[in-house]
């Protein structure tokens, strides 16, 4: 079985991921750039996903010490990316990087493929414009639980409903603090984990944030802070009882 590592913060993807490809390989998980750097030589894998939007140490960072080390330069590398904007298929791989995912991913088939391509030395996939949001996730729960069965599915709305919560609430206090680093730093994950899950509002609203964050505009994003909390509030009762009617199932 090929072995292959992965570097990704966000718990919801991490296990997202994991499932996908567990049935197919040798899984070896890391959260944090420094952590992977320490474990790529003894552990030896045959592949790399590596999260671009890391805390600390940057994707594109570890990419730079992996292609400047000699024991680890020729090892595939795939990029797996929530910043889905047209052309950077192209910055991406002029950075190094052998292919490059989006996330949130909806079709295992497309992470799959990358990766089945860069093992058997093929090359990367053509460009495909990033669908948008909202019309990606109509049935996102359905998908999980065909992907992953019913307990992985609740596993997943669980992850999603406790760490959302915390990373709103780290957002809030953030951005009274005049913090728009800590801001975006703290919405990034929550879109994704939204996006993973089909929680559209959400998703949406997280990225409207984490945008305005990221140029350092300060407005609105105080209101769309308690958009999103009462979204999220909104959205909890009903995640909550499908979590129950899965489990129960
Ligand atoms: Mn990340």
């Amino acid at each position: 079985m090929k072995k292959i590592a992965v570097v990704e913060d966000n718990p919801d993807n991490r296990l997202l991921v994991r499932v996908i490809l567990e049935p197919l390989y040798e899984v070896r998980e890391y959260t944090d750039g420094p952590s992977v750097l320490a474990g790529l030589e003894p552990e030896k894998p045959d592949l790399l996903l590596l999260d671009i939007s890391l805390p600390e140490m940057d994707g594109v960072a570890v990419l730079q010490r992996i292609r400047a080390t000699p024991g680890l330069r020729d090892l595939p590398v795939i990029a797996l990316t929530a910043h889905a904007m047209a052309g950077d298929r192209e910055k991406y791989l002029s950075l190094g990087f052998d292919d490059y995912v989006t996330k949130p991913i909806v079709d295992e088939r497309v992470l799959l493929g990358a990766i089945q391509r860069r093992l058997a030395g093929g090359p990367p996939a053509p460009d495909t414009v990033p669908a948008e949001p909202g019309l990606v996730v109509s049935g996102t729960l359905d998908q999980l639980r065909k992907r992953g069965g019913d307990k992985f599915t609740a596993e997943m709305i669980e992850v999603f409903l406790q760490y959302t919560a915390r990373m709103i609430a780290q957002g809030r206090l953030a951005y009274a603090e005049g913090d728009l680093v800590g801001v975006e730093n703290a919405l990034h994950p929550v879109k994704s984990s939204a996006g993973n899950i089909g929680a559209t509002r959400i998703q949406e609203l997280a990225a409207r944030i984490e945008d305005l964050a990221r140029n350092r505009e300060p407005e609105p994003i105080g209101s769309l802070l308690m958009e999103i909390n009462d979204a999220f509030i909104a959205a909890k009762p009903q995640l909550e009882q499908i979590r129950q009617s899965l489990i129960h199932l």
